[in-house]
């Protein structure tokens, strides 16, 4: 069917895009058609989640909940979502003296990193349809349903803790999103929760912020904790902390990720995403106390560790 503006069908331009996915190392691509996802299960869990406070103190989640439920207040016109798995791979970092780092926090930050490849694969789609301003590029840094879409694309199931599990590339992927008026060959196919009996998960979450399958509590939540919640309500002793004392989380939480058995599936990270695994492994105690502010803004520039920042890092070091 040539309908895409140009002499090129849908089809190929699916394959185009999935070549170009291939080229720049994504793990895996799919598309879904767009539809409101107003009145989905999708759309009742997300609104349950901010009822009950799960939110935390992350305002932004419970603003643009119509944009987030609906791509075509994003990009008018939209009429498929492309989503992206990004492998960042590997272990959490342990430095010498047992402060953990999520895994995903290694290397550089990752919406500039993956953002950079999606432009140009958004040049590929606009070239080849004729058209300007048909795409715009989405990592984790707008309201987007991207694991609903990562499902409907076809890339995968959402785990009991909650994360996008892809039978091909695991579980430690990053999603990058395409919303797009071009239209696509969609497989409208989508796998089913592969879970089983397994509760692995549920159990590694000492804190309990997992309470039940499919549901965090964010506001109990490490990766919040350490990351997200402002420096003010950062306990000094945090009594309710059940880690093991010989080793702390102080940025963000793998603990529910680590513990699933699709792991076995993960390809290797991007080498942008752990490029600063061994420095960081020798920033114990020490290091993080003696920085200025200035040296840690040189040091950790364009990297995740900036979001928390120094002062919120020493806190949860301290707590
Ligand atoms: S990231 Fe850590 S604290 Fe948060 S739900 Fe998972 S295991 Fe629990
Ligand atoms: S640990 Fe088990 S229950 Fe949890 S997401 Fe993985 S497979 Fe599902």
């Amino acid at each position: 069917m040539k309908d895409t503006g140009k002499n090129i069908s849908q089809e190929e331009l699916w394959a185009g895009i999935q070549k170009m996915s291939e080229d720049l190392g994504f793990a895996d691509c799919g598309c879904a058609r767009v539809v409101p996802l107003s009145g989905s299960r999708e759309e009742g869990r997300y609104l349950e989640a901010g009822q009950m406070g799960h939110f935390g103190k992350m305002e932004y989640l419970k603003r643009n909940v119509d944009k987030r439920m609906d791509p075509t207040l994003l990009l008018e016109g939209a009429k498929s979502v492309i989503v992206f798995l990004a492998p960042f791979g590997g272990e959490s970092l342990v430095t010498d003296d047992g402060l953990k780092i999520s895994t995903y926090a290694v290397g550089e930050d990752y919406h500039k990193v993956i953002k950079d490849k999606l432009y140009r694969i958004v040049s590929f789609i606009e070239e080849s349809c004729g058209q300007k301003k048909i795409c715009r590029v989405f990592t984790d840094s707008a309201p987007v349903m991207e694991r609903s879409w990562a499902v409907r694309a076809g890339l995968g199931f959402i785990g009991k803790n909650n994360f996008l599990i892809s039978p091909k590339a695991g579980v430690k992927n990053f999603l990058g999103v395409i919303i797009t008026a071009a239209e696509l060959p969609y497989s409208d196919k989508t796998a089913e929760n592969a879970c089983g009996q397994c509760t692995r998960c549920l159990d590694a979450c000492t804190r309990k912020a997992l309470y039940a399958p499919f549901r965090i509590d964010a506001s109990k939540c490490l990766s919040y904790k350490t990351i997200e919640e402002p420096l003010d309500d950062t306990e000094e002793a945090d009594n309710g902390r059940t880690e093991t004392f010989s080793q702390k989380w102080i940025f963000g939480c793998d603990d529910c990720a680590d513990a699933c058995p699709w792991n076995r599936f993960n390809k290797p990270g991007w080498r942008e995403f752990s490029s600063n695994r061994e420095f960081l492994r020798s920033c114990n105690r020490e290091f993080w106390n003696s920085i200025s502010e200035e040296q840690f803004q040189d040091l950790f520039k364009d990297t995740p560790l900036l979001r928390p920042g120094l002062a919120k890092i020493r806190k949860n070091i301290s707590r």
